[in-house]
């Protein structure tokens, strides 16, 4: 059987690693990279390069960001008696689009999964607390997405932040459970963030 030469086989083994790419889209991405004029894959390479030196997360509310504080936390049109907590950056941009929010951020970088091993330490919860200690934080709301991870990392978070006399509020479910949030329009976010519960 013909094999393919190593470093196409190296392309596609790591190619297939991205989310969302299985072994047939991998081959077929290594096969177009290979086509293509070496500057382009050049360009390629050193985007993901450059992106992996330059972007690290804000000592503020842990966002990915290639300045520190990032461009929210320095923002002083933002709310900053309100925080509002997301699993990934990318709810963030999400957030950012429902145009309903002018509070900041905090990105947990996961959420609490026993199945997966990850634990309460293995996401940005301290440095949320961190935040909090200052007693100018009003109201944290808790936008993670509503799937069981989510709901249990909203209680779990809930039951560290309301000794405190910090209002928590939970977004509301005017979106499907076992969504992510990134994928929400306008709309649905910025009812869910309307509707939002004190937990
Ligand atoms: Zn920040």
């Amino acid at each position: 059987m013909q094999q393919y030469a190593v470093p196409i086989a190296n392309l596609i083994d790591q190619l297939s690693k991205l989310p969302g790419i299985g072994r047939k889209t991998a081959q077929r991405l290594a096969f177009f990279i290979l086509e293509m004029e070496n500057l382009e894959a050049q360009k390629i390479s050193e985007a993901i390069l450059e992106a992996k030196e330059k972007i690290k997360l804000c000592s503020v509310c842990q966002n990915l960001t290639d300045i520190d504080p990032c461009i929210l936390c320095q923002n002083a049109n933002r709310d900053k008696s309100i925080i509002c907590v997301v699993e990934g950056a990318k709810d963030i941009i999400a957030m950012e689009r429902s145009r309903e929010y002018k509070g900041e951020y905090h990105v947990l970088h996961g959420v609490i999964s026993p199945m997966d091993n990850i634990g309460p330490n293995d996401i940005k919860v301290k440095e949320l607390l961190n935040r909090l200690a200052d007693g100018k934080v009003k109201e944290v709301i808790l936008a993670t997405n509503p799937t069981v991870e989510g709901e249990a990392t909203a209680l779990y978070i809930s039951r560290l932040i309301k000794p405190l006399g910090v209002k928590v509020s939970r977004i509301a479910h005017g979106i499907p459970v076992g969504g992510d949030l990134e994928y929400f329009d306008e709309v649905t976010l910025s009812k869910a963030m309307e509707n939002r519960r004190e937990l």
